[in-house]
């Protein structure tokens, strides 16, 4: 049975300047106002005493507009255009497969780089009026055992222009330039794609801005969240750096469970990551807490453990998002039933906290929570070298351990 209603491959020009490679030109879509200001006068495209002004210029075309090539941007002069496109790019990466759900969820396979394969969803009727759900790693270093994204290896972290591309490509798709205009499908972004978005800070952060930037996308940061598995000496950095709304991967209440479904427990464990939690800057009834806690059948879902839960984050400003389990092929556990999902539910309402069951979403096209996983393999270091030619120094060194 197919239930997949669209399916194509379009191209979208090539993916120069994702930043992959020191050789290719880097991509301005990725760099933030003030990092933008300094290429443009590094590179000598524009003076000193015009960088502020042209910076300004080149960023609304391509965050305002989406212009995909500099000689759309019609008040900039020839010669500066011609400079600019000799030093830089601003082109989209290749769109390798689009799929749209039955339910209106879209999800792209975007190519940024050889071997470099990332997986984007919007998912309608989410937040204000939609939400792209978007990756910060290919693949993840955590292994968390009933995610998808947990069976493969870490491929890399994705560059801000990498993170970046995958807004633009959905709003190219969603129709939705200029961005300032009325009735925006895309309201929202969560990084609940693939990867653990605090082992790329860096970034996650520099995308935070670039996307938040009323003169530019403008989705403003309460409306960007950053999902975590609990990497807890990164937490008050992501708070005070973005400002983002904080979710917690929380699943289970006890340190031996918790050990076994989110193995990064295993180093820094519950009553640390709660602490971590509740000295989150500017956590407050305006701006709280999100607790995912996916609903696994006899795992962690009895009213015990919903009782236990509401103990854990007393005195938290947070709201729990229930999410029923998104099998995958070959995933060893099963959702719970719905009278068990209700029944936890009522125990956390009762308790005060807004406890929404997340609807499923996108299963047809397998773009559920926890069920991305490309295609991208694990290339050895030394390919990777080979591809890269000379690659920045540090890049291949291990990212986070486990
Ligand atoms: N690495 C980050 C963000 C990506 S995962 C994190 O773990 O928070 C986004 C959310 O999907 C997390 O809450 C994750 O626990 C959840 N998830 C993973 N696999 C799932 C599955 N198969 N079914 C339902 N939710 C899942
Ligand atoms: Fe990585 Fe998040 Fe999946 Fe765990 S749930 S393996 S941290 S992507």
């Amino acid at each position: 049975m197919s239930t997949t209603l669209d399916l194509s491959r379009a191209r979208t020009g090539s993916a120069p300047g994702m930043n992959a490679t020191p050789r290719a030109p880097v991509n301005l879509s990725g760099l933030t106002r003030s990092q933008l200001q300094t290429a443009l006068m590094a590179a000598d495209v524009v003076p000193a005493d015009k960088a502020r002004m042209r910076a300004s210029q080149v960023w609304r075309w391509i965050h305002q507009a989406g212009a995909t090539e500099f000689s759309a941007m019609t008040n900039v002069a020839r010669e500066t255009q011609t400079r600019l496109a000799a030093a830089f790019t601003i082109a989209r990466p290749e769109v390798v497969e689009r799929q749209v759900s039955k339910d209106g969820t879209r999800k792209w396979l975007i190519r940024t780089a050889p071997g470099i394969e990332i997986e984007t969803v919007y998912i309608p009727d989410v937040g204000r009026s939609g939400a792209l759900c978007v990756s910060s790693q290919v693949g993840c270093t955590l292994n968390c055992t009933f995610c998808h994204t947990g069976t493969q290896a870490l491929v890399r972290n994705l560059t801000a222009a990498e993170i970046v591309a995958q807004v633009q490509v959905a709003k190219d798709d969603l129709a939705e330039w200029p961005s300032d205009k009325e009735d925006r499908l895309l309201s929202n972004v969560v990084f609940m794609g693939m990867g653990e978005p605090l082992y790329n800070l860096d970034a996650v952060a520099d995308a935070l801005d670039i996307l938040s930037d009323n003169e530019g996308i403008g989705i403003s940061r309460r409306r960007i969240t950053v999902s975590t598995s609990g990497v807890v000496p990164q937490l008050e950095t992501l708070g005070t750096r973005t400002q983002a709304m904080l979710a917690i991967s929380l699943h289970a209440t006890n340190d031996t469970l918790r050990d076994e479904l989110v193995p990064l427990n295993r180093k820094y464990p519950l009553a640390e990551l709660m602490a971590g939690i509740r000295a989150y800057p500017g956590l407050s009834n305006a701006r709280r807490v999100t607790f995912e806690y996916v609903m696994l059948k006899g795992v962690n879902d009895s009213p015990a453990e919903a009782r236990a839960l509401v103990n854990l984050i007393k005195g938290i400003p947070a709201k729990v998002n229930l999410i029923p389990f998104n099998p995958w092929p070959g995933s060893p556990y099963s959702c719970s039933g719905w009278g068990a999902i209700e029944t936890f539910a009522a125990i956390l309402n009762k308790a005060g906290y807004a406890s929404p069951i997340r609807t499923p979403r996108g299963r047809d096209i397998l773009a559920a929570c926890g069920q991305l996983k490309s295609e991208s393999e694990k290339v050895r270091a030394s390919v990777r070298r080979r591809s890269a030619g000379d690659q920045a120094p540090g890049e291949e060194s291990p990212l986070a351990p486990n």
